[in-house]
């Protein structure tokens, strides 16, 4: 093919000058193209913090590839990516939530890749299952879904497990944003995972029973909704917390001063963790700019701006955070579940087909 030097050899220097300005650039853009993988990547990303600026500019620092940005939530992404198709730009998808990893895998939006680098650093918990192709998606920070109560009305141990919550003795205390949410699809199907189809069936029976409203609003609604009195137990992900913990807002410390956090099951299988994660688009085009920025996630100055600018905990389990709030509100450590996210991921069809029938909005 054609590059800047056969250009000239072939139109001669000065003809080469004559040509338009955008004529000339055609063809040396078509050069480019035709020697080298051009250094950029296109993201696609259900992500929005001040600190993935810092993250973005150090990798271009450090690799010379320039990062083109699409922000969008996650409905957004997934819906762009189905309607481009073959011809999508995106090379790299981010999104919150195994369960929506694991349906945009299952529709086939991914790409499969062979990363040592990434297959060493990411715990397989915290990662798609790996086929011969490779693996589709990885975990890049860790979430967990605990309980909210009212410290006035409701005590701790009456609702220090997920089971509880769907006990009688919490009637017309409960919230949740919607069950189909996928913070709430992966929930139960970790809860599925732990304790079967049928006795998960019987509990979310038990939830629709003692719910205090109609489900509703977001994570942070449930929280609002206990410092408020209309609810006495919420559910809601760590980071919506911590957010609420680390405010000086007048009207979040005084939510803060009304609300108990526990992190359920400590005494049996640990208390239900997800992600967020990335992986490589099905038709992209830069495929090893879009490792190398997966690559570069899992680093420890990566891992530290990826995880903090939303609250959430590092992947790789050698990197060190220091969030007060997460600090906090776990005093150091807590027991979390075992099971892959992979799996959990795949009961959403199950559990949405359950909460069909017991009537879970
Ligand atoms: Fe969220």
């Amino acid at each position: 093919m054609f590059n800047s030097t056969s250009l000239r050899f072939i139109f001669g220097k000065r003809a080469l000058a004559r040509l338009t300005p955008l004529v000339a650039a055609a063809f040396m853009g078509l050069a480019g193209r035709a020697t080298a993988q051009e250094p950029v990547l296109n993201l696609y990303s259900a992500r929005h913090y001040q600190t993935d600026e810092a993250l973005y500019t150090n990798f271009t620092k450090a690799t010379g590839i320039k990062i083109n940005r699409v922000d969008a939530d996650d409905a957004g992404i997934l819906a762009r990516l189905k309607a481009e198709g073959a011809a999508s730009p995106a090379d790299v998808i981010l999104l919150v939530d195994a369960a929506r990893l694991g349906k945009a895998d299952m529709d086939g939006l991914f790409r499969p890749i062979k990363s040592p680098a990434l297959e060493a650093a990411i715990p397989a918990q915290f990662r798609a299952k790996s086929g011969p192709e490779g693996t589709t998606w990885f975990g890049f920070s860790t979430r967990a879904r605990v309980v909210v109560y009212d410290k006035l009305r409701v005590k701790k141990a009456d609702v220090d497990t997920y089971e509880e919550l769907a006990d009688p003795k919490n009637k017309g205390l409960l919230c949740t944003r919607s069950g189909s949410h996928p913070y709430n699809l992966s929930l139960f199907g970790a809860v599925t995972e732990h304790l079967g189809e049928a006795k998960t069936e019987t509990w979310l029976k038990g939830l629709v029973a003692n719910m205090a409203r109609t489900p509703k609003g977001g994570d942070t609604d449930q929280i609002k909704g206990v410092a408020s009195g209309e609810c006495g137990v919420a559910l809601s992900n760590t980071y919506y917390l911590a957010r609420i913990l680390r405010s000086d807002a007048p009207e979040d410390k005084a939510i803060a001063g009304k609300i108990g956090v526990v992190f359920p099951n400590q005494q049996s299988w640990g208390t239900h963790v997800n992600v967020a994660g990335a992986a490589v688009a099905k038709s992209a085009k830069n495929v090893s700019n879009a490792v190398k920025f997966l690559e570069y996630l899992a680093s420890p100055s990566a891992q530290n701006y990826f995880a903090d600018g939303n609250n959430e905990w590092p992947i790789v389990t050698s990197v060190k955070v220091n969030n007060p709030a997460l600090q906090a509100m776990t005093g150091g450590s807590f027991k979390s579940e075992n099971i892959p996210v992979s799996a959990v991921a795949n009961n959403q069809t199950k559990v949405q087909q359950m909460l069909d029938r017991v009537g879970y909005k």
